[in-house]
């Protein structure tokens, strides 16, 4: 992996030091598989902070997929498809601790204490619950959809993790996890550890139509894409009617995120590419940045069709029965913890 810089200098140093004392946990829905706005935004931290030794957990937040939706679609499929993403990225999971939420009773049992921690107007005013509600259209908010950032709390709290990369939409959900942590110790003496976001190098990356890249959109640019599906993608994508390509974030979003896309794929300033390419327009940019795309990702999806062709003999589901049991393990700890604080402990 590439040494990405971090959104915190010294978080970073702090972990360069010690890596083998953090602990990351962070994760997905099993909405879809992954995309390039989950690489650049995460994934490519989870791998970089697991090869420097730190303990890795990553959820497959299985529950969450009803947050914003009433079925949850194919979850199998999915969740196949996004351990399939993550190994092929570079997770080891000989390393790192990949469990379903569905399956660690524990750790959802972490909910009611939590829960009791914060109120519903504070819940009703975390901007990511807003805008995930604003996303889903006309259906009402749901419990399970105003809570969200408290289970995401349990999610982070039951393993002690430190660090959490996440994108930018996850911040105000994380600050819920601090301050959840934070009242807990206060009110019952100190059981959860403090977590700190880590933002990746694309701190939102936008899709095709200009908003933000995501699983259920359908503006994605999947990592699994082919080299072709990634060019007919791309093609489509949104700019806007001026010739010259400069590098102006605020009034060209579009454009930006085009370049910083390539940037982030060569290893180059989009200010540089944006010089490199100049009139020769959105077709030009557009070329550069599929070849771009295509380069950089043709490794990772070698070896995902390699992953493909040996997951179909089951070593997916023995992966995931590895990592629940542990986190099982890990969830029970600190519930008993929990119980112990809050004078529970008398079964
Ligand atoms: P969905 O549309 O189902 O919500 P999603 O694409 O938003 O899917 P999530 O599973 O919600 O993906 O997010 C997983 C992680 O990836 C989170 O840490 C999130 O911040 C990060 N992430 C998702 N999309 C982007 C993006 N476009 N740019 C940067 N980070 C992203
Ligand atoms: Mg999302």
């Amino acid at each position: 992996m590439t040494n990405v810089p971090s959104s915190d200098p010294s978080l970073e140093a702090r972990i360069a030091a010690d890596p083998h004392r953090f602990r990351v946990l962070t994760g997905d829905r099993p909405t879809g598989a992954l995309h390039l706005g989950h690489y650049f935004g995460t994934l490519a931290n989870r791998v970089r902070l697991q090869d420097h030794g730190v303990q890795t957990y990553l959820v497959v937040a299985d529950y969450q997929v009803i947050t914003d939706r009433d079925l949850a679609g194919d979850l199998p499929g999915n969740v196949h498809e996004m351990l399939l993403d993550q190994l092929a990225a570079g997770i080891d999971p000989e390393r790192a601790t990949i469990f379903t939420h569905s399956a660690v009773p524990a750790l959802n049992q972490l909910l009611l204490p939590l829960l009791s921690l914060i109120s519903v107007a504070e819940l009703q005013r975390n901007p990511t619950v807003k805008a995930e509600a604003a996303a889903s259209g006309t259906r009402a908010m749901s419990g399970l959809l105003l809570t969200y950032p408290v289970h995401q709390a349990a999610d982070i709290l039951f393993c002690s993790a430190h660090v959490v990369p996440v994108g930018r939409d996850q911040l105000a959900h994380l600050e819920v996890a601090r301050t959840l942590a934070r009242r807990f110790n206060d009110r019952y003496g100190r059981v959860f550890t403090v977590p700190d976001p880590l933002v990746g190098d694309a701190p939102v990356l936008l899709g095709i139509d200009g908003t933000k890249m995501s699983k259920s959109r359908g503006n994605a640019i999947e990592l699994r894409a082919t080299a072709d599906r990634t060019a007919a993608l791309i093609r489509r994508a949104r700019t806007d009617g001026v010739r010259r390509v400069t590098y102006e974030p605020a009034t060209r979003p579009e454009v930006a995120n085009l370049l910083e896309l390539a940037g982030l794929c060569l290893g180059e300033e989009p200010e540089d590419l944006a010089d490199r390419i100049g009139d020769r327009g959105a077709a030009g940019l557009k070329a550069l940045v599929t070849d771009a795309v295509n380069d950089h990702f043709a490794p990772l999806r070698r070896r995902r069709a390699e992953l493909a062709a040996d997951a179909a003999a089951g070593g997916l589901d023995e992966i995931l029965a590895r990592g629940n049991d542990h986190a099982t393990l890990i969830a029970e700890a600190k519930l008993d913890e929990v119980r112990a604080a809050m004078n529970m402990s008398y079964r």
